[in-house]
């Protein structure tokens, strides 16, 4: 995997405000958050997608995701959240490493924009076959 600000940050080269730290977690504030309490939290394994990160270094994540939430929600106050999780540069990734974020939604209207447009669901049957049959 290619170098990234993000491994600069779990080397300690370039600094962060550190919000967590275990064997395979780190967990930081959002240099430009989109709410107050925006926290990435990041794999130390290195894996530019999730698709392509272990099945234990993704169990460590999801063991402290809830946590984080909670803490983010109790410190700032917010009652609402989004975890976003991008992957590609269409999906709108602009660091290649993997990073959840933590995104309190506050009363104030920041946090996450969500436009979300259904399409329609035309071979949900078989598509379910094969995704199933991939895995
Ligand atoms: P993506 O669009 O890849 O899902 O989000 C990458 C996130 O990383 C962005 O929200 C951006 O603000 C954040 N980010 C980029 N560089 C740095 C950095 O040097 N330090 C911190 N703390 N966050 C960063």
């Amino acid at each position: 995997m290619a170098e990234t600000i993000f491994s600069k940050i779990l080397r300690g080269d370039i600094p962060c405000h550190r919000v967590y730290e275990d064997d395979h977690v780190l967990a930081f504030l959002d240099v430009n958050p989109i709410a107050r309490g925006h926290t990435l939290v990041i794999p130390k394994e290195p894996a530019e997608t999730l698709d392509k990160l272990s099945d234990d270094a993704a169990a460590a994540i999801g063991r402290v995701l809830p946590r984080l939430a909670r803490a983010v929600l109790a410190a700032t106050g917010a009652e609402s959240f989004n975890v976003l999780q991008n992957n590609g540069a269409p999906a709108h990734q602009a660091v290649f490493h993997v990073h959840f974020h933590i995104i309190p939604k506050h009363a104030d209207g920041t946090g996450l924009g969500i436009g979300w447009k259904a399409i329609k669901a035309e071979d949900a049957p078989a598509l379910a076959k094969a995704i199933a049959a991939k895995l």
